[in-house]
């Protein structure tokens, strides 16, 4: 027989929730949706994300798993979600005339062996640092707590994630691109010279780390400072990073691409040239550090720069 008793867990990792348990006498459940049950019975201000997120940790009943599970579970989810329409669109030969590199197609084996090297990598260098992530995540003060943040709270913290993630992003990447870095650890990447959704993560363990860290690190330096993120915030980031990296290696160019809405922001378009030249365009989300700095590496800048050395010669 199942006999309830105080969830410790629960009320450590809620405490800073005063309206929360001021109304709540939840005990553990020995099910998901007994615990759901119980906090909606003594909760109805809450909206359902909010009471099935309170449920999860009040079942789980150990912080760190229930963080790992849940960070390693939707890592994998979007991952593979995520790339499965772009395999389809490479095998059935769905838009091809949006191709890029309209001649390299890449076949299924291919995808598979990708797949599988992405998988070991999951498995055994991410795996173990996302089980890390509650303790880190709580001592930088990172909230678990509900109700969750306002919808504006999470989107102007995510559009600077964007431009932190993007900063770092261009300088590790450019320097990862110096000869013995790039031999040493960024060859694998560049494995596949017309990339393919799949393949955004197909690289060394270490550029995993490195580049990661402007995924996950920028976020924690900000909370850090600020004292203000939710982990649910850093979800929402990472989801929106995952899809903007897997698409950025699609291989697709459309009329109804990003790039022709926001003109700043770098797309397919900008890193299937990187990959094809093995040079310049850097950034992940925006073209401003390349314009910038000069590194930018499409059909316009390759005239603009023909002409400043034209123009240049005659001054001379
Ligand atoms: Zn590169
Ligand atoms: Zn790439």
């Amino acid at each position: 027989m199942y006999v309830p008793r105080p969830c410790k867990v629960f009320i450590r990792d809620w405490q800073t929730n005063v309206q929360f348990f001021r109304n709540s006498t939840v005990l553990p459940s020995a099910t998901y949706w007994g615990q759901y049950e119980e906090i909606t019975k003594y909760n109805a201000d809450l909206n359902v994300a909010e009471r099935m997120w309170a449920a999860w940790y009040a079942w789980m009943q150990n912080d760190v798993l229930a963080t790992g599970i849940m960070s390693f579970v939707m890592h994998e989810l979007v991952y593979f979600g995520r790339s499965l329409p772009w395999i389809f669109i490479d095998s059935l030969g769905f838009f091809k005339g949006y191709k890029i590199q309209s001649s390299k197609i890449p076949s299924l084996r291919e995808q598979w062996d990708c797949a599988k090297f992405v998988l070991l990598s999951h498995f055994t260098v991410e795996l173990p640092q996302i089980w890390l992530f509650h303790p880190m995540a709580q001592f930088c003060g990172l909230q678990t707590s509900i109700p969750f943040p306002s919808p504006w709270t999470m989107a102007y913290q995510i559009a600077i994630f964007f431009v932190m993630e993007d900063t770092w992003h261009y300088f590790s990447h450019r320097a990862l691109h110096w000869g013995p870095l790039y031999k040493a650890i960024h060859k694998i990447h560049h494995q596949y010279s017309a990339p393919f959704g799949l393949a955004a993560e197909y690289a060394s363990p270490i550029e995993v780390m490195i580049l990661g860290f402007g995924t996950v690190g920028c976020p924690i330096l900000w909370c850090a400072f600020t004292g203000d993120l939710h982990i649910l915030t850093m979800y929402i980031w990472i989801v929106l990073r995952l899809f903007q990296a897997i698409d950025a290696h699609s291989g697709y160019e459309f009329p109804w691409s990003l790039h022709h809405f926001l003109p700043f922001w770098a797309g397919a378009d900008h890193h299937d040239l990187h990959h094809e030249k093995f040079i310049g365009n850097y950034s992940s989300s925006f073209r401003w550090w390349d314009y910038l700095l000069d590194t930018e590496y499409t059909p316009d800048a390759l005239k603009r720069r023909r002409e400043n050395k034209a123009g240049a010669k005659k001054a001379q």
